[in-house]
């Protein structure tokens, strides 16, 4: 089995990330920032051992359901073992501050993990990955009462979280939201139904409400809405009014509950601003949203391991399949999607860190000048615009290509690929979910026009002509260059689809693409520069989008808004 920490990882520990400015602003210029990034090394070493052990079982208990017993969830066997492990190995929750028991490791490695957990098992990563969310958001909005009361059972792993925003008729349509919430004297109690709630038998269950105040007034809106931590026992033992209703029967990811929730007169505690709980749950969701690209990532990367493997076992023609020319290019292609994925996730992550750092920084370092300060400031606003709009991007293509090539591991499998205990047919199972929780790949693309039509291009463009003129490498240049003419034309066909937003709706994964396209294709560069062992898949990715580019712009421009009409003309045929 290839490494779970394998070059693709260690790239980025060691050439991409700059270690050194990160653990200077956030700890300062005494701190060591060898052995910080040493232990870095071994917190992933551990974890992809872990995983790494834990993989054949995760695939041999595949079609065992978590259960609902006497109203309490409980895991199949296979996946709470699983969770004690990482648990008693300290690895989860490793955001969280040191003050609460935690590691306050960067937003890098907590992906990393749930990545590694994923490629083994995508339903015990829904586990961890939401505690770490839950855990996470709580640090940020919550008081520091709350904080001390909660983060440090999290930090242990004794607590988990479930994040509770879908109810039966609000799903993409969050403002359509009825869970009230009632103040009584200065405390909350929470009324209502949630749906689909993973890890739902969760201790604390963070759940967007709208309050009762504001209740008619705010309805079928996004305002109106807070944020509130709900746990299903009372701080003396009580029982909280929580209820697990039903566990969902899935098509996959079925060690990880999915639940109703049932919320009657449960007491909850708001954070955040009272009426403006959509923004801190938009926080949780875009951190979750680029757990959820790990997670694709990571099913995307067994299922390409499985193939190539079976590609060189299995022989027709008196040849290995694997050698075969429509082979190679569909297993080349299925590489290039898994790399093109952690490309652009790896950069997203890597501004939140630098974010998280320099923020650290000015909080701490109260002497600085004004001219520093705004210097700082201004450059964490242009990556906020980046994230922005690299986020949905990444979950987008995470998702789909998790989809596409855990698909396209069952094809060269051929029949074996469609059998009931086929691994490529499980991990396929489990990436179709990744592509519609934490918004659908629709609503992603959407999110990302949104970003766009706020103006993101043009600090997004900048930032990569600024990254292709820093290549060194001479044989880099001709690509570099094809990536430029890509980001020119994007900007002649983005110009136009402006004008008009219900045309530029319907071509929104047309411009996603695009920017994809753009922005991976200027990282697979950055990382062939340091890795001339990656040239070939940095100069195929940019050869193969380009012209796909050149496709979608002309697409784009040629269309207008009675392309939608005509969508219309099309369905009625089926009437
Ligand atoms: C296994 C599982 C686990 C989940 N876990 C959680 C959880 O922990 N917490 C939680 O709160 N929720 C959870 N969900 C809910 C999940 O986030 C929603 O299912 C998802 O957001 C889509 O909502 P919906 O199912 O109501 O679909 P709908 O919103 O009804 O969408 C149906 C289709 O319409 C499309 N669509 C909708 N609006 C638009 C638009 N404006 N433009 C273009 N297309 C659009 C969608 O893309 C989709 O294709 C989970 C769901 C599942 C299946």
């Amino acid at each position: 089995m290839a490494s779970y920490f394998h070059d693709g990882i260690q790239l980025y520990l060691n050439e991409m990330m700059d270690w050194d400015e990160y653990f200077r602003f956030r700890k300062g210029d005494d701190c060591d920032v060898e052995s910080e990034r040493a232990a870095l090394v071994g917190v992933l070493e551990t974890c992809a051992e872990i995983c790494q052990e834990m993989e054949p079982a995760s695939r041999e208990h595949y079609h065992l359901a978590a259960e609902l017993v006497d109203g309490e969830v409980v895991l199949p066997p296979h996946v709470q073992e699983f969770y004690d492990r990482l648990k008693d190995a300290g690895l989860v929750s490793l955001s969280i501050r040191e003050e609460y028991g935690g590691f306050d490791l960067p937003a890098m490695v907590n992906n990393l993990v749930l990545q590694m957990a994923s490629r083994s098992n995508a339903s015990m990563m829904t586990i961890v990955g939401l505690q770490s969310g839950v855990a996470t958001d709580i640090q940020k909005y919550a008081s520091p009462e709350l904080c001390e009361r909660f983060l440090p059972a999290f930090a242990s792993g004794d607590t988990q979280g479930a994040m509770d925003l879908t109810e039966p008729q609000a799903g993409s349509d969050l403002g359509s939201i009825t869970t009230r919430a009632t103040e009584e004297g200065g405390r909350y109690f929470l009324d209502g139904q949630k749906i689909f709630i993973t890890n739902g038998g969760a201790e604390i269950h963070l759940v967007l409400a709208r309050d009762d105040d504001n209740f008619d007034k705010s309805k079928g809106t996004t305002k109106g809405l807070s944020l509130y931590i709900c746990p299903r026992h009372n701080e003396d033992g009580s029982k909280n009014g929580v209820f697990v209703e039903r566990l969902e029967h899935k098509m996959g990811i079925h060690g990880s509950p999915t639940a109703v929730i049932r919320f009657e007169h449960a007491e909850a505690f708001q954070i955040g601003t009272k009426g403006d709980g959509f923004k801190a749950m938009l926080d949780l969701m875009n951190n979750a949203r680029l757990g959820v690209a790990a997670q694709g990532i990571g099913i995307a990367e067994a299922a390409l391991e499985e193939a190539i493997r079976y590609s060189r076992e299995r022989k027709q023609f008196g040849v290995a399949i694997g050698d075969q020319p429509l082979m190679k290019n569909m297993l080349a292609r299925m590489t290039l999607d898994v790399e093109g994925s952690r490309a652009i996730l790896y950069r997203c992550i890597a501004l939140l860190d630098r974010n998280e750092s320099i923020k650290a920084y000015l909080d701490r370092e109260k002497n600085l000048s004004e001219g520093e300060r705004a210097e700082l400031q201004a450059v964490m606003d242009r990556n906020n615009v980046r994230i922005r709009l690299l986020t949905p991007l990444a979950k987008y293509l995470g998702t789909e290509a998790s989809d596409r090539v855990s698909r396209m591991a069952i094809q060269v499998f051929g029949g074996l690929g469609f059998m009931a205990e086929s691994n490529p047919g499980k991990l396929h199972l489990d990436a179709i979910i990744t592509t519609i929780y934490e918004g659908t790949s629709e609503i992603q693309v959407s999110f990302a026009l949104k970003e766009i039509g706020k103006g993101a291009l043009s600090i997004v463009f900048e930032e990569l002509q600024k990254e292709l003129g820093e290549l060194k490498s001479e044989n880099l240049t001709e690509y570099a260059d094809k990536v430029r003419k890509g980001i020119d034309r994007i900007g002649e066909a983005a110009g136009a689809l402006m004008q008009d937003f219900s045309y530029a709706l319907i071509c929104s994964r047309l411009v996603s693409e695009m920017v994809i396209s753009v922005v991976v294709g200027t990282e697979l560069l950055r990382q062939a520069d340091v890795r001339p062992e990656r040239f070939d898949l940095a100069a195929s990715w940019v050869n193969r989008t380009m012209v796909e580019l050149e496709a979608l712009a002309q697409r784009v421009s040629s269309g207008g808004v009675e392309r939608i009409e005509r969508c219309e003309k099309i369905i009625a045929l089926m009437d």
